[in-house]
């Protein structure tokens, strides 16, 4: 499809590509599960504060939970999140000899992991090449046209890799996550400076036809 190519051409420019694997897939995990339904500078700080004391399972599984709740208090609804790092941290320490899962099957049994969090597992950390669909990459290829807007986050996922391959699902995830902060907002979209704007059924709509 023209769309697409023209959207990963132009992620590819702007952003690059990201560095995939290389760090723990446990602290991933982690973070991943601190950053939901939270701010990008919240989730920093409570992953660095919970991984100063604690950076693996077993360390994280001696921590009382109102310890852990304490530190990563920064990270929203740190009750649920607390309770949800400590019983995973169980269940990869008991069941997969301390070893972060590496199939989405088995990464969405753990608490508090869905589609979302298994699927950047798997692609920032094990370099599966799937694409993560977080609200960006839910809203943009919606707004733009190459996904029904009335598609769930599954959907959006394979209608997505239907279009992309290997490495270029890693630059869908990053790319559009940061293009969605910077330009293609949740609100006032800045569609006038959008370089995308040629190709954008939102902008044919909502901004030319208003
Ligand atoms: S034109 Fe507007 S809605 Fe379309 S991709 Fe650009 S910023 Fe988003």
């Amino acid at each position: 499809m023209d769309k697409m190519k023209k959207i990963i051409r132009f992620l590819e420019k702007r952003y690059g590509y990201p560095e995939i694997g290389g760090g723990s897939k446990f602290r991933l995990l982690v973070t991943t599960v601190l950053s939901q339904r939270t701010r990008d500078e919240n989730t920093s700080r409570a992953a660095k504060r919970l991984f100063s004391v604690a950076k693996t399972p077993e360390a994280i599984c001696k921590l009382p939970l109102k310890r852990i709740e304490k530190l990563i208090r920064p990270s929203g609804p740190y009750r649920q999140k607390a309770e949800r790092i400590k019983k995973l941290s169980k269940i990869i320490l008991k069941d997969h000899k301390g070893r972060v899962p590496m199939t989405r099957e088995e990464l969405m049994k753990l608490p508090g992991v869905g589609y979302k969090t298994a699927d950047i597992v798997l692609s920032y950390g094990f370099g599966v090449p799937t694409i993560a669909v977080d609200t960006h990459v839910n809203r943009i290829p919606k707004r733009i046209g190459v996904v029904n807007e009335k598609a769930g986050v599954e959907e959006v996922r394979k209608r997505l890799e239907s279009f992309v391959t290997g490495k270029k699902r890693f630059l869908v995830n990053l790319g559009l996550v940061r293009f969605g902060q910077e330009i293609c907002r949740p609100v006032n979209p800045k569609c006038s400076e959008c370089p995308l704007k040629g190709v954008c059924e939102y902008y044919k709509k909502e901004v030319v036809c208003k």
